[in-house]
C-alpha cells in the first residue's frame, strides 16, 4: 500500500464506538484534576526540597503543610490547553496502537485517554500521570506533532502507551502486583521501610510510582541480599535540577519479623549503592533503562512489546523480561475486572 494512502487511513479521526474516548481537559477542568488526590495521594506526601525541584522555584518558609498548599497552587496555575494541531497529532498517534490494544488487552480499551497540559518547568518537563490523566508539557506535545505522521515505531506511540500504563497501574493495583511478585520476582513488603531523616529530606517521589513497597532478592557472591530500588535527590541545592540531580540507588534491606529495614552505616545514614552497579538486577529487566520502580519496568517493557507487535516484529525478538511481561499481559490485561459493589444506601 502506498504510504500516502496508509497515512491517510492512520489519520482518520473517527474511532469505532467500542474504542476508548480521547479527551483533552480544558484549563478549568485541568486545574481541578491536576491536584486531585482522590485516586491516590501525591502532594500530601511531598517534601520541601522535592517541591522546589518539581516546580523549579524555592519554597517559601513555613510549615510543610503550608508549602504543600503553595505547591498545589503552583501546579493548578501552570495548566494550559492543547492546540488543535496537538490534539490531532495525539489522536493520529493513538490510532496506530489503539486497535492492537483493544484487540488483545481489553483493560486498555476500557479506560479513556485523558490529557492535561502543564508548564514545561514542572516535573522537569517530563510526562507523568495524575489520577486518570496523562500530563504533558508543550515540549512533549510539540515533539508529538513533529512525529505524528511517521510510521508506527517512529511516532512516539510508546510514550503514550507508557503513560497510559501508569494510569491503569493506579486504577488496578492488584493486577499489576501479580506481575511484580509472581512473574518478575519482587517482594511486596507489607509497608514502606521507615526512612532515615536524610532520605526523607532528599525524597524524590515518582508521581507514577508512589508506593515504594517493592524489594528484590538477589544472590551476590554467594550471599543472599535484598535491595530496594529508589530515586532520591543527590544534591543539597535549594532548587535541584530535574532530572539532572536525580540519584538512582539501591538500598540494602534487612528482614526481621516480617518487616523490612534499611541497613544503616556507622554515620547513622542509610547505606546505598548505585543501582546501575547491581548487575544481576539490571540484566533481569533489560532492556528497560527505567528500572527504579516496577511500575516503570512494566510501562517500558509493555510499551515496547506493543510497538513491536504493531510493527510486525516476531516475538522471538522479545528480551526475557519482555517475554515475562507479554505472558502476564496476555492473561491479566485480557479482561476488565468488575467494579466493586456500590456502597449500600442506609
Ligand atoms: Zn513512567
Amino acid at each position: 500500500m502506498a504510504w500516502v494512502v496508509l497515512l491517510a487511513l492512520i489519520s482518520a479521526p473517527v474511532l469505532g464506538s467500542d474504542q476508548p474516548t480521547i479527551t483533552f481537559l480544558t484549563p478549568a477542568q485541568a486545574k481541578i484534576a491536576i491536584v486531585d488526590e482522590s485516586v491516590e495521594p501525591y502532594f500530601s506526601l511531598l517534601q520541601t526540597q522535592e517541591m522546589a525541584c518539581k516546580t523549579a522555584a524555592a519554597m517559601p518558609a513555613g510549615t510543610l503543610d503550608s508549602q504543600r498548599a503553595v505547591c498545589r497552587q503552583r501546579y493548578a496555575d501552570a495548566v494550559g490547553s492543547y492546540s488543535a494541531a496537538e490534539q490531532q497529532a495525539i489522536r493520529t498517534i493513538l490510532a496506530t496502537v489503539i486497535p492492537q490494544l483493544t484487540a488483545h488487552y481489553p483493560l486498555f480499551a476500557a479506560e479513556p485517554w485523558q490529557f492535561i497540559k502543564l508548564d514545561a518547568r514542572f516535573e522537569g518537563g517530563m510526562p507523568f500521570t495524575r489520577g486518570h490523566c496523562i500530563v504533558m508539557s508543550d515540549a512533549i506535545s510539540m515533539s508529538l506533532v513533529a512525529t505524528a505522521q511517521l510510521p508506527a515505531g517512529h511516532n512516539q506511540a510508546d510514550l503514550l502507551v507508557h503513560e497510559q500504563t501508569h494510569v491503569l497501574q493506579r486504577l488496578h493495583p492488584a493486577i499489576f502486583a501479580r506481575l511484580y511478585t509472581a512473574v518478575l520476582g519482587f517482594i511486596h513488603m507489607p509497608q514502606e521501610p521507615a526512612r532515615t531523616a536524610d532520605l526523607i529530606a532528599h525524597q524524590m517521589l515518582n508521581p507514577d510510582g508512589i508506593s515504594c513497597v517493592w524489594a528484590y532478592p538477589l544472590t551476590v557472591n554467594g550471599h543472599h541480599v535484598i535491595i530496594e530500588p529508589q530515586v532520591i535527590v543527590g544534591s543539597d541545592a535549594i532548587v535541584p535540577r530535574m532530572p539532572d540531580d536525580f540519584e538512582i540507588i539501591a538500598l540494602p534491606l534487612d528482614a526481621q519479623d516480617g518487616a523490612y529495614h534499611e541497613r544503616l552505616g556507622t554515620d547513622g545514614k542509610a547505606v546505598m549503592v548505585a543501582l546501575e552497579n547491581i548487575g544481576p538486577y539490571v540484566s533481569a529487566f533489560a532492556p528497560c533503562d527505567e528500572n527504579f520502580h516496577p511500575n516503570e519496568i512494566c510501562a517500558v517493557l509493555f510499551a515496547q512489546l506493543v510497538l513491536n507487535d504493531v510493527a510486525g516484529l516476531p516475538v522471538s525478538q522479545d528480551s526475557p523480561a519482555m517475554q515475562l511481561v507479554r505472558g502476564w499481559a496476555a492473561t491479566d490485561l485480557s479482561h476488565v475486572p468488575a467494579l466493586p459493589p456500590a456502597a449500600s444506601v442506609p
